[in-house]
């Protein structure tokens, strides 16, 4: 839909139909690279999330009395589908994200597909149990979907995220109501579209787009939805958990990090200083594991300082569109701020600034890659997710200092370590507490295996066949086997 000013308009996306908010509120979503209007999206409330639960509820029905492998041929659809819309998509994503083509189109685009493609391999395939408990009874157990399920998205990656999120939904027979952050709706409306033209039932993808405190929280109390997925800071993940309690709703968090990448002095510097670098300013650092704490042996830690600010200065900053752009701006004015504080921030602190620190001489929302040195372990740039393209270099002693600086902050997504030697990267990686440990490497998922971590970074895992949990609740069957005159 087009408004009389040529800015497209969408509307909630509920049970199959376009339909106009409850509000008549519409928010202005803007590109963040050049702050121009892109479209007006609807502006949900409680009572659109309410007439979307109770659609979704009616096409649980629906969903789950097809033939699993027919619910598989509809996702298979889905993944064909994104792959024929790809460009639009990227195109969608590139300018409603800040994220350069290049990294949309090599990552968060192949990685949407793949995950519908790896998840319509599942239905099929889930199966129960026979438990051989007793001679007197068959008992088995089936695997029920949870019913309902409420995901919420963050700004950061929102197809990629938003697929996460729906594929193991589909492939276990839940429906959905999906809230995608309200900076960056477009892709995951465009999805819900594609998926009625894969055949999807209405009511099995329904789209409430909207604040998070207004749609998310309505979410989050709805009685009629089972399960919440989300994805965002530890902040609103706390809020989502206690609304949660409730009506004991089951969630799954996926929060924040303040990864560490850590350097030993044996380490191959020419592979580890530009994954190091990638690491902390890939997506701007908007990264849930950006490596934005960089640990260096004391051997080697001026050299790394040289070498990482080489890097910082070879990053193509600007227009997102351009195939050759390497870093793009943060999604908004406001995310903007909070990273220029944290840099104003690690400066009283006593930290050294080296590198970068201010916002670009360009219109968007474009930070300079940022680096410092001199950072203590205590600081709060080292122990606060920053969001931002801002690395914190820290030396260290041995392998026990490595570890508890690593260990040392409330979060634990991910790490990396890079070492020649193979005894030390393998007792390292045991000892660091993170969901994901890379090592001689640093940054990459694979849908087919479990993300998540504890903590300050939340609880559950997503990705693989762990997903597959989140989405599912087994079931007991207990026949009897004993005649009618025993049973007596
Ligand atoms: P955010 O917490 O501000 O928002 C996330 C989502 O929650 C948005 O859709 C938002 O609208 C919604 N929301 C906001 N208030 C809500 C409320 N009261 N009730 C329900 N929903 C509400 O996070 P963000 O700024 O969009 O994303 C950045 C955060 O996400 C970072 O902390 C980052 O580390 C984290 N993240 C984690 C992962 C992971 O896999 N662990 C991946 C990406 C991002």
């Amino acid at each position: 839909m087009t408004t009389s000013t040529n800015i497209p308009q969408h509307e909630l996306l509920i049970d199959g139909k376009y339909v106009k908010p409850d509000s008549g509120d519409y928010s202005t979503i803007v590109n963040p690279a050049n702050e121009e209007v892109l479209a007006k999206v609807a502006r949900g409330d409680a009572k659109d999330v309410d007439t979307a639960v109770k659609a979704a509820r009616a096409a649980l029905k629906v969903w789950n009395r097809m033939r699993a492998a027919d619910r598989a041929q509809i996702m298979y659809k889905l993944a064909d589908l994104m792959e024929k819309h790809q460009e639009e998509l990227i195109m969608l994503e590139t300018l409603n994200a800040g994220k350069p083509i290049a990294s949309v189109r090599r990552q968060d685009m192949p990685a949407a597909i793949d995950t519908m493609r790896y998840y319509a391999g599942w239905p099929d395939k889930i199966i129960g149990q026979v438990i051989p408990a007793r001679p007197d009874a068959l008992t088995y157990t089936v695997r029920e979907p949870v019913g309902v399920v409420g995901a919420i998205v963050p700004w950061n990656f929102p197809i990629m995220i938003g697929i996460w999120k729906i594929a193991p939904a589909l492939a276990c027979g839940c429906t959905l109501v999906v809230k995608p952050a309200e900076l960056t709706p477009l892709t995951l409306i465009r999805i819900a579209e594609l998926a009625l033209e894969a055949g999807l039932p209405p009511g099995v993808l329904n789209v409430v787009t909207g604040r998070g405190s207004v749609v998310g929280d309505a979410m989050v109390a709805h009685p009629g939805v089972d399960k919440i997925t989300f994805t965002g800071s530890p902040g609103v993940g706390r809020g989502i958990m206690q609304g949660a309690a409730s009506n004991f709703k089951r969630i799954t968090l996926e929060l924040g990090g303040k990864s560490a990448n850590v350097i030993f002095s044996d380490a191959d510097l020419d592979s580890a200083v530009p994954a190091a670098a990638s690491g902390v300013f890939f997506n701007a650092g908007q990264v849930c594991s950006a490596g934005s704490r960089i640990l260096v042996q004391k051997g080697v830690y001026d050299e790394v300082v040289d070498r990482l600010i080489q890097r910082a200065k070879a990053i193509r900053i600007g227009d997102t569109a351009k195939p050759d752009t390497v870093m793009g701006p943060l999604v908004s004015s406001q995310q903007m701020k909070t990273v220029l504080d944290y840099v104003d921030i690690g400066k009283k602190e006593g930290a050294s600034l080296v590198y970068g620190g201010g916002r670009c001489d360009m219109k968007g929302y474009f930070v300079e890659p940022t680096i410092f040195t001199g950072v203590e372990h205590e600081m709060r740039i080292s122990q606060e997710e920053i969001f931002g393209p801002v690395a914190s270099v820290i030396p260290f002693e041995d392998e026990a200092d490595a570890v508890r600086i690593a260990n040392g902050t409330a979060f634990s997504l991910a790490a990396g370590v890079w070492s020649a030697d193979i005894t030390r990267v393998h007792q390292v990686a045991h000892e660091l507490r993170a969901g994901t440990v890379w090592i001689n490497t640093y940054g990459y998922t694979d849908i087919r295996l479990p993300w998540g971590g504890t903590g300050e970074s939340g609880f559950g895992r997503e990705h693989g066949e762990a997903a597959l949990e989140n989405f599912t609740e087994p079931k007991t069957i207990w026949l009897s086997l004993l005649d009618k005159q025993k049973q007596k």
